[in-house]
């Protein structure tokens, strides 16, 4: 059997830069509690994104978390998006949050803002919208934008796979109220474990820190908090990656490229990328033509050891621990989780790794018995 591909690989930086800070660190003996290289990451990340204000946490569903509790959201009504990784709509649930399912756009995958105004209207206690960046492709900003504007709702994308995604000239992570990301290592840019806050207000620049770090200031206590803070080592493993990242970002590029020549004429729909997004890359995600066939493809490729994932199933609107009331159905999530695989990506892959997950592809799809063509 071929040596296995498994749909991401950690990306570590040379160990000596990494020890170099570690170093340091041990030398100043200060290891957590907004050490030195937790505001160094904070400055060089909100530098290299081009944003306005960055506070870096313990991960990204931290980040969620203290997002919706400084934008007075807990135990709201949060609209949100069913297609997408479960910290997203656990970040709601554990702040006692209503999820308010809206549907996805067929071809972006992201929240529909025309289906958002339908719920807007029929609940006008809408109090929040979490959109996701899906795969790192952008949501419809200006339209969601506007439409939470008009209704008076927090706007917090969960941009936790969008980092490096530029949109108009932008960071991603620069839209919304509040934006957050995640910095696990299965992530473009890590920390191992982490993820950050990116926000505009004045309000929210003494709430997230407060929020972090317990909700006091020496003996005195101004609100409630938690313990989100990310440990100097953590953010010496991100200091040691962030000078890499750019090189990462143009790899997938190109590993992107290879697969979209390599998979060319075979009937996959990929997500639309929308006018002005310059693409992370981020993951490689191909509908099949239908649940049969994308049975057949993931099977076919584990056979020979290449690891698809299906990124995202199941939707969130069918979790089990739901209330029943919040289970509203979803059909274009739910048709594109039945046929969505992820292949592998990242930088790391060459082109006879693209060419053999698309020869197993091909094979599927084409060296089988089934004859499909009909949707196509
Ligand atoms: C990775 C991810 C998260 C969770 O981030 P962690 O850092 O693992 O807590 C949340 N939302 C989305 C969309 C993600 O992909």
């Amino acid at each position: 059997m071929q040596h296995p591909i498994y749909v991401t690989k950690t990306r570590l930086p040379e160990p000596e830069t990494f020890s170099r800070l570690c170093k340091d660190i041990f030398q100043r003996a200060w290891i957590t509690n907004n050490g030195q290289c937790v505001q160094e990451l904070e400055r060089t990340l909100a530098e290299y994104l081009g944003v306005s204000h960055v506070l870096v946490c313990n991960n990204g569903t931290m980040a969620l978390m203290l997002a919706i509790q400084c934008a007075g959201l807990a135990g709201k009504k949060v609209a949100v998006t069913p297609y997408t990784y479960v910290a997203t709509l656990s970040a709601l649930l554990w702040l006692h949050c209503t999820p308010v399912f809206v549907d996805i756009e067929p071809d972006t995958l992201c929240l529909s803002p025309e289906l958002l105004r339908g719920r807007f209207e029929e609940e006008p206690d809408i109090a929040g919208v979490l959109p996701v960046h899906i795969y790192g492709l952008a949501c419809d900003v200006e339209n969601l934008d506007a439409l939470c504007r008009e209704y008076g709702a927090v706007l917090i994308y969960d941009a936790a796979q969008a980092f490096g995604s530029r949109y108009h000239g932008k960071s991603l992570l620069e839209y919304g109220d509040y934006s957050i990301c995640s910095f696990h290592a299965t992530k473009i840019f890590h920390t191992v474990e982490g993820g950050c806050v990116v926000y505009h207000s004045a309000d929210a620049h003494k709430a997230l820190p407060l929020a972090r770090a317990f909700g006091h200031i020496n003996d005195t206590h101004y609100s409630l908090g938690i313990n989100g803070k990310m440990s100097e080592l953590h953010a010496a493993m991100g200091l040691s990656l962030l000078p890499g990242t750019d090189a990462e970002l143009a790899r997938r590029r190109e590993v992107r490229a290879m697969y979209d020549a390599a998979l060319e004429g075979l009937p996959l729909q990929r997500p639309a990328l929308r006018e002005g997004l310059d693409w992370n890359s981020a993951y490689y995600p191909v509908l099949l033509p239908d649940e049969e066939c994308r049975v057949l493809a993931e099977q076919t490729l584990k056979e020979h050891g290449i690891h698809p994932r299906r990124y995202f199933y199941p939707t969130l609107n069918t979790l089990p621990y739901l209330k029943e009331e919040w289970r509203v159905s979803c059909p274009v999530a739910e048709d594109a989780a039945r046929r969505v695989l992820c292949l592998p990506m990242y930088g790391g892959l060459n082109s006879k790794d693209t060419q053999r997950v698309a020869s197993y592809m091909n094979s599927a799809l084409y060296g089988s018995a089934k004859l499909f063509s009909s949707n196509f």
